[in-house]
């Protein structure tokens, strides 16, 4: 075989293994590896061209011309091929980009106000419409709106049942406590009423933390307490009843029975303790009830002429009633929940469950 048949035969076999070749690359980073392999400044073909120094002058054209040929041949394939692969990989990533429109979306879990703040905001709005002003008064409290002003002075067997938390404040000679009851935001909203020059007709609600040191099944140190009044010319144990009544049904969500049972606090005159036919037995005596068929849910009673003289309102002119009552209680009752602490301790599938019965 001569010289030029030799590298003829030679570029022909490197043609036809490197068209193979490119038709299987996988991907286009093969194929760039093969162009480099076969193109490159150091590649196959430029070590075959090696030979063509040793062949006689006048075969060089005849050669050329077929290196060229070869040369143009594979990048013709290669070009092809990375067509091939560009639309092969762009379909590849098509796909693994498509968005399933039939998909669920996923769901974030949303949460829900806790029972008692569901309860609270509940009365709120109750007493709302019936056209309460809403007060708000201090969790650190003094001796005087937490107890004296209430009719409650030092040494009232009374403050023995608030089992309140002392404490001093450091610099100074004050004792201050955290508020045993509610009632204290009575005693500031009169007196912010007084102070500015202004006179009753007052209708009040307000809602907060209280304390005691005491805790058991039925008691947590911790509780909420909605406090209500009313001072006006005027104002009746009939008032107090009709409010009562309304604002026990609305909460209640049917008509309950109540009854007014005469009781004693030092800041009301007379007091009522109020029970509601029982929600659990509809009135009829259950075990819940002890079979009487009431259920004790606040305490009532006609503002005691002494805590309106402690703000400076005339009781011969002026009358009034206030209520406060448990909002854990009447929480519990409503939806039968058997024991306090459920509420401070945090069960999550109590709370799941409370969440959406509202
Ligand atoms: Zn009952």
């Amino acid at each position: 075989m001569s010289e030029i048949d030799s590298l003829k035969a030679q570029l022909q076999e490197l043609q036809d293994k490197a068209l193979a070749l490119f038709a299987d690359a996988a991907n286009s980073k093969v194929l760039q590896e093969l162009r480099v392999a076969y193109l490159g400044k150091k590649g196959e073909l430029t070590s075959v061209l090696k030979g063509v120094g040793k062949l006689p002058p006048e075969d060089r054209p005849v050669i050329g011309q077929f290196v060229n040929a070869t040369k143009n041949a594979l990048a013709e394939a290669l070009d092809k091929a990375e067509s091939m692969l560009a639309e092969k990989e762009k379909a590849l990533r098509i796909e693994a980009e498509r968005i399933d429109v039939t998909l669920p979306g996923r769901k974030s879990a949303q949460g829900a106000l806790h029972p008692v703040q569901q309860g609270l905001n509940d009365m709120m709005a109750i007493f709302s419409q019936m056209g309460f002003e809403m007060a708000e008064g201090p969790e650190i409290e003094d001796e005087f709106h937490n107890f004296d002003a209430l009719n409650i002075p030092a040494e009232h067997p009374a403050r023995a049942n608030h089992d309140t938390f002392f404490f001093d404040m450091e610099g100074t000679a004050d004792t201050k406590l955290l508020r045993t009851h509610t009632s204290p935001v009575q005693i500031r909203a009169m007196q912010a009423c007084v102070d500015a020059g202004g006179e009753p007709p007052l209708a009040v609600v307000a809602s907060g933390r209280v304390y005691r040191c005491d805790s058991d099944v039925t008691h947590s140190p911790m509780f909420h307490q909605v406090e209500v009044f009313q001072v006006d010319k005027d104002v009746s144990l009939a008032n107090l009843k009709g409010v009562l009544q309304h604002f026990l049904s609305a909460y209640f969500e049917k008509d309950v029975p109540i009854r007014l049972r005469p009781h004693y606090f030092p800041f009301t005159e007379p007091s009522a303790e109020v029970d509601i036919g029982c929600v659990f037995c509809n009135h009829k005596g259950c075990r819940i009830c002890k079979g009487s068929g009431w259920i004790e849910v606040l305490g009532s009673g006609m503002i005691h002429p002494n805590v309106l003289k402690a703000v400076g309102i005339d009781s011969s002119v002026y009358s009034g009633f206030a209520f406060g009552l448990g909002v854990e209680r009447l929480v519990m009752l409503k939806h039968g929940i058997p024991d306090l602490r459920l509420f401070f301790e945090n069960d999550v599938r109590f709370l799941r469950r409370m969440g959406s019965s509202k």
